[in-house]
């Protein structure tokens, strides 16, 4: 097997070509104007690059990747760089493009028949989620990081938050992607369906990889007809306090929100019972079943059959 050509950093014409594949005012090349996408919040990564790039559509990057591809140049997908293992920060070469995701912010289609929302992959997360709200409906992945990271961002790295025990991880929350392979072809696997059998699941793989397998450019997400204790709470601080301008919690609630708030309260305490019955039905009382259901075998049971030598001493 021939090797792969060995990556490399882009000359003067390949920069501009780059540039010109999103637009000069969408390109960077500055330092100053580089500098927040070469470092995270806690300033614990940082690196340089040749360029950051912001395209505004899947066709862009598609462009962009194939042009990479040919002159064997990486690049470094960034979403929200709200990332805390660094993976979103190019190296310190200076030889790496950032391709940001910021731009690509659509929303494509949300079907109240399907519960599903379809979205690019810029969306921040909290706004997927107001747009899953405003449609009477829930997108329950939830993250101290939503108001910055991106849908594309909690795909790419599997995001859980504080509600996974009862939704799942952003895996469970995914039915289809569109992808952007690294040689520029598009995958288009952006699929309603929640009973899908057929063949390799490629979504679940793209889901998790951290941008080294392809950019997630869409994603159909399932937003749900969600009567639960979460959303219940979230309805009732909504009622009791009301919202501000920027989204935030007024502090002190207004005397006749109490009115309002009695009967959402009394749905809200009767969500979060049935919520925790969900929880203990789909998790805690579901392992234990396993647990008992299963007849593991007793270590003095197994029979090994590697060499004596090699065989771990097992207590009988
Ligand atoms: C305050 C705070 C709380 C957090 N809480 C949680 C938590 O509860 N659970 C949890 O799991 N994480 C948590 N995180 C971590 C972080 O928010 C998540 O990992 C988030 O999913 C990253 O999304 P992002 O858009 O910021 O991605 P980035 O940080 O920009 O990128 C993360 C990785 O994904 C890749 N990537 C980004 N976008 C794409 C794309 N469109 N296609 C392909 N690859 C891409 C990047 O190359 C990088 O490898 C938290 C972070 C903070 C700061």
């Amino acid at each position: 097997m021939s090797e792969a050509p060995k990556l490399q950093p882009a000359g003067p014409a390949a920069l501009d070509a780059f540039a010109r594949i999103v637009g000069e005012e969408h390109a960077i090349r500055d330092e100053a104007g580089m500098a927040p996408y070469l470092t995270e919040w806690r300033d614990r990564y940082q690196g340089k690059a040749a360029l950051v790039l912001k395209p505004a559509s899947t066709d862009e990057v598609a462009k962009i990747l194939q042009l990479a591809n040919e002159k064997r140049v990486a690049i470094v997908p960034q979403g929200g760089n709200t990332g805390l293992v660094g993976a979103q920060i190019p190296d310190e070469s200076g030889s790496q493009i950032v391709l940001s995701m910021q731009r690509m912010t659509h929303v494509r289609d949300v079907d109240l028949a399907s519960n599903t929302m379809t979205v690019d992959a810029g969306l921040t997360l909290a706004t997927a989620q107001q747009v899953a709200e405003s449609a009477g409906r829930l997108f329950p992945l939830s993250l101290a990081s939503e108001g910055s990271c991106q849908i594309g961002g909690v795909l790419a790295t599997n995001a859980g938050g504080v509600a996974v025990l009862t939704y799942g991880n952003a895996r469970d929350l995914a039915l289809g992607l569109e992808v952007v392979l690294a040689d520029g072809r598009v995958w288009h696997g952006l699929k309603r369906l929640r009973k899908d059998n057929t063949g390799y699941d490629l979504r679940d793989l793209f889901i998790g990889s951290e941008g080294t397998l392809g950019i997630i450019t869409g994603i159909v997400g399932i937003a749900g007809a969600g009567l639960t204790a979460f959303y219940m709470f979230r309805l009732f601080f909504r009622a009791f306090y009301g919202t501000d301008p920027e989204g935030g919690y007024h502090p002190e609630p207004h005397p006749t929100r109490w009115i309002m708030a009695f009967p959402v309260l009394t749905l809200a305490a009767l969500a979060f019972s049935a919520g925790w019955i969900q929880i203990w039905n789909s998790s805690v009382a579901s392992s234990s079943r396993l647990y008992s259901e299963c007849s593991m075998p007793r270590p003095a049971d197994i029979t090994w059959t590697s060499p004596a030598s090699v065989r771990p001493s097992l207590p009988r």
